[in-house]
């Protein structure tokens, strides 16, 4: 069943193909010449990265963990006079670290690539160096996207065929609490978000919402992460949240559940999105019949680049798209911030998350996570 939203981004993704073919001839040449003369330049890429630790604001507590640090690695790639700027976000149960980052990122032999414009030969070669490792693959592919868009001098959704006009509200989300603190949260994020994210799954899933809904009513994304082990639980507990103003929900039940899941999808009043059960592009097909979207996270799906993919086979599959993050400074925020005009649901509230941000170049206006217009991912290093 095609959506509403579904059948404005069709109108959209019509219109932006148009718009780009009729307007970007002149911009083409421009760019292929200036490509060419990059690639005979002889110059070589380099490499380099350096582990971060992102420090946050307040706990971050799931239905299965909680914690006050994120691990992370910074890269960086030199080339034509230009730095793209990237990031690999490891939380804990993705199962990287800054260990196997940096052992994986050095196995990458630069001397094989002349041309940072070939991302498909350079992020596939990469891919194939080991299995798993996305949240380093995804640093690459980040840093090159933000190197490539200097280089054009054009910003990244640009180069992706995208406006930033399109892109929806973020949700902000309200963490695992007592009810005083999460009043406090919610109090805080209701002057500036027009969507909130809530995580639930634990034994007080009604007073969480009812808490909520004694500061404000706005509408709500719910993320369960798996918490729910029953159906028949599950289904009960969505009717009710939609009649609190819910507008999805996110991983109700256990990643492999999926005749379950399916079972679900197909009764439940709300769309349910998949997030736990699906990782990279290979698992979209999967999806179709189970889930109403998906939820593209960066860090999981090895970066914008097989992002993009996914949304445009998510599209073809007439499933939803949200795209989402872990907690990260706002470079990485900034490289899904580049793609989220062509979600549904925008879960990209990350570098507001944490204490100490590397970079600047995102603004929140109007509970809109934006880009702005500087070539590549548009952010500054802050000078620490
Ligand atoms: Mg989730």
């Amino acid at each position: 069943m095609k959506t509403m939203k579904q059948n404005i981004c069709n109108r959209r993704t019509f219109l932006t193909v148009t718009t780009l073919t009729a307007g970007s001839a002149v911009f083409l040449k421009r760019n292929i010449a200036l490509s060419t003369q990059i690639s005979n330049e002889k110059s070589v890429m380099k490499f380099s990265f350096r582990p971060y630790e992102l420090k946050l604001n307040h706990p971050f507590t799931l239905a299965t963990s909680s914690r006050t640090v994120t691990p992370g690695v910074q890269v960086e790639i030199e080339f034509g006079g230009k730095t793209g700027y990237g990031e690999a976000a490891l939380p804990p149960y993705l199962g990287e670290s800054t260990e196997s980052v940096s052992a994986f990122l050095k196995r990458i032999d630069w001397t094989a690539f002349s041309n940072p414009f070939e991302m498909e030969d350079i992020l596939g070669s990469i891919d194939e160096i080991a299995d798993n490792n996305t949240a380093a693959k995804a640093a690459v592919d980040i840093a090159l996207h933000d190197l490539n868009g200097k280089l054009l001098g054009v910003p990244c959704y640009q180069l992706l065929g995208l406006s930033p006009k399109q892109i929806p509200p973020t949700t902000f989300t309200i963490s695992i609490a007592e009810p005083d603190v999460i009043r406090t949260q919610t109090q805080n994020a209701a002057g500036k978000f027009k969507i909130l994210k809530v995580k639930l799954g634990r034994d007080n899933d009604k007073e969480i919402i009812e808490t909520i809904r004694s500061v404000t009513d706005l509408p709500l994304i719910v993320d369960v992460n798996q918490g729910w082990k029953d159906k028949h639980y599950a289904l009960d507990n969505i009717y009710w949240l939609r009649e609190k103003g819910i507008v999805m929900v996110e991983q109700p039940l256990p990643k492999s559940w999926w005749e379950e899941a399916g079972w679900l999808t197909e009764r439940s009043p709300l769309p349910i999105f998949a997030d736990e059960s699906i990782q990279r592009i290979s698992d979209v097909m999967k999806i179709k019949g189970y889930f109403s979207g998906i939820n593209i996270k960066l860090m999981k799906c090895t970066g914008m680049r097989e992002a993009w993919k996914m949304i445009t086979l998510a599209r073809a599959c007439h499933l939803g798209v949200m795209l989402g993050c872990m907690t990260e400074t706002s470079c990485a925020i900034a490289a899904a911030v580049h793609l989220s005009s062509a979600a549904d649901f925008v879960d990209l509230d990350g570098n507001l998350l944490i204490a100490n941000d590397l970079f600047q170049g995102i603004r929140l206006e109007n509970g809109r996570q934006l880009p702005t217009d500087l070539p590549g991912l548009g952010i500054n290093k802050i000078e620490q």
